[in-house]
């Protein structure tokens, strides 16, 4: 089979380097696959999204020599998330959930990331097939018992992962009280109807693999094979984030163009790449600051 793969940033905020990182070895490893690769804007959510953002990432990545054949406005899948919503309410999984965060803190259990893991309180009261529209509490799918299993990279090699959703997450909100569809079904419906068959990024993301995975075999969609990759950290072991003082590629690209060079370096599109490199790339220095690459 081809490779497709993509890379879906957030514009919520301005790019900063992990985002330009991540762009580049999804970008890379479609290169090394001879695949083709598509930019996925992720900007549902329309109050912290903005177009200066969306300018700024998608200038970020060409500079640096991101090239993609297909820049997707997420905003246009809303169509097949609304379809995927209606087949799993056909399947009888959709379900409102009345539960505040308080009542769930209170009665579930936390899973070591921190989740509560839902408990179905609320599963009994299924929804009819075009009740979701109406619907005006959170609804949450209905995950079956099954084990879920995809493939995942890992530096060289394809491993299997496996994983017990319904244990370690709990049935997930699709679709929030306000409307908006959560990201754990849109980020399924989006690679599924672009053809994505790799999916390279954070490992942030990597614990809901097996959830994402679930939604797949649910919606009857082929599962994609899947590598993270290692976190750019702050000085403070922190994840470099949009929203904390992390600062933006623009400042550091004014403040510190040569060291951010020599850390992109070994990662940057006009360079051949292996992931080999990727675990090396440990104790780069960015404005006078240590970046540390969490081990994959
Ligand atoms: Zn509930």
């Amino acid at each position: 089979m081809s490779y497709v793969g993509r890379f879906a940033p957030s514009s919520t905020g301005l790019p900063h380097f992990g985002t330009i990182f991540s762009a580049c070895l999804a970008y890379q490893d479609a290169r090394l696959n001879d695949g083709e690769f598509f930019v996925r804007l992720e900007n549902l959510d329309r109050a912290r999204c903005t177009v200066a953002n969306e300018r700024a990432l998608v200038q970020a990545m060409a500079e640096v020599g991101v090239v993609w054949n297909d820049l997707i406005d997420q905003t246009v899948q809303q169509i097949h998330h609304a379809q995927a919503l209606t087949e799993l309410a056909i399947a009888k999984r959709l379900y409102p959930c009345r539960c505040s965060r308080k009542d769930i803190a209170a009665r579930c259990k936390r899973a070591a990331d921190g989740h509560y893991i839902y408990d179905g309180l609320c599963r009994p009261s299924v929804l009819g097939t075009l009740e979701w529209t109406s619907c005006e509490q959170a609804i949450r799918v209905a995950l079956p018992e099954d084990t879920v299993s995809w493939n995942e990279f890992v530096r060289q090699q394809e491993l299997v992962k496996n994983f017990h959703p319904l244990s370690e997450f709990g049935d997930p909100v699709v679709r929030r009280k306000n409307g908006e569809v959560c990201y754990q079904l849109a980020v399924v419906v989006d690679d599924a109807f672009s053809g994505v068959t790799n999916v390279v990024r954070g490992r942030d993301i990597a614990p809901a693999t097996g959830l994402q995975v679930s939604l797949y075999n649910l919606l009857g969609l082929k599962t994609p094979k899947y590598r993270h990759h290692p976190l750019i950290l702050a000085e403070s072991k922190g994840k470099l984030s949009k929203s904390s003082r992390s600062m933006s590629w623009s400042e550091l690209k004014l403040r510190y163009p040569k060291t951010l060079l020599d850390v992109l370096h070994l990662v940057c599109p006009t360079r051949n790449f292996s992931w080999d490199v990727v675990p090396a790339l440990d104790q780069e220095l960015v404005c006078g600051k240590k970046l540390l690459l969490r081990p994959v």
